[in-house]
């Protein structure tokens, strides 16, 4: 997809704020610093997307991006960071599953992972929930620049195996450097829309 227009609607906290207008919507999730927004940006051609912190102490928000009048990106903040507090953690886990239990328009779950390493604890986790409310997941492995081409196949299979990848979810390998995968990723959305 050529991506002309992006525009943040709005960051929502509570289901009331969420946009009224039903398009198809696709949440990225992802641990804090895989590369989730340099995988957003990538995908919508901006260099700096306009984010909100996702530092603890901060309000964590559900930031929903709307692209070319057709779909919506929701930027889901990142989990796993060291330093959250258990009520900010139990906060997020509340507003996450009320977001993902609540929302008609969702066509699929992207999970950005790190294509170097196998997926955390947390990551599986994250997985685990998607799949316990059945919704479709595309994983994105990305940073696939740092590690040689030849043995991507092997990560791959070692992110496959360690998520226990679902019929009908695919891993698409990934670089916000070199734009590897950009075009893959768009069809696998679209083939969900
Ligand atoms: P987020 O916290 O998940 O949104 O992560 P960011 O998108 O801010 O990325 C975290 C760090 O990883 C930054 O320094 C990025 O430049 C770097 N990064 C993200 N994606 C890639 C990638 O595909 N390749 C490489 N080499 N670095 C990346």
């Amino acid at each position: 997809m050529k991506v002309n227009q992006v525009e943040l609607v709005i960051s929502a906290v509570r289901p009331e704020q969420y946009p009224d207008e039903q398009l198809p919507e696709f949440a990225l999730a992802g641990r804090s610093n895989v590369g989730k927004s340099s995988f957003i940006n990538k995908m919508i051609n901006r260099k700096a997307l306009a984010r909100t912190s996702s530092k603890p102490g901060k309000t964590q928000t559900l930031n929903f991006y709307k692209i070319e009048e057709s779909v919506y990106f929701v930027d889901v903040p990142g989990y796993g960071y060291a330093k959250v507090s258990k009520s900010e953690r139990a906060a997020w886990g509340k507003m996450i599953e009320t977001y993902f239990t609540s929302r008609e328009g969702l066509k699929a779950a992207v999970l950005v992972v790190d294509l170097r390493h196998a997926p955390s604890k947390d990551d599986v986790m994250m997985y685990d929930f998607l799949k316990h409310y059945d919704l479709p997941c595309v994983v994105v492995a990305t940073k696939a620049d740092k590690i040689p081409k030849g043995k991507w196949e092997k990560h791959k299979k070692v992110v496959r195996e360690t998520l226990d990848l679902a019929k009908g979810d695919e891993i698409i390998v990934f670089s916000s450097e070199t734009g590897q995968g950009k075009d893959q990723a768009w069809n696998a959305l679209k083939s969900r829309m």
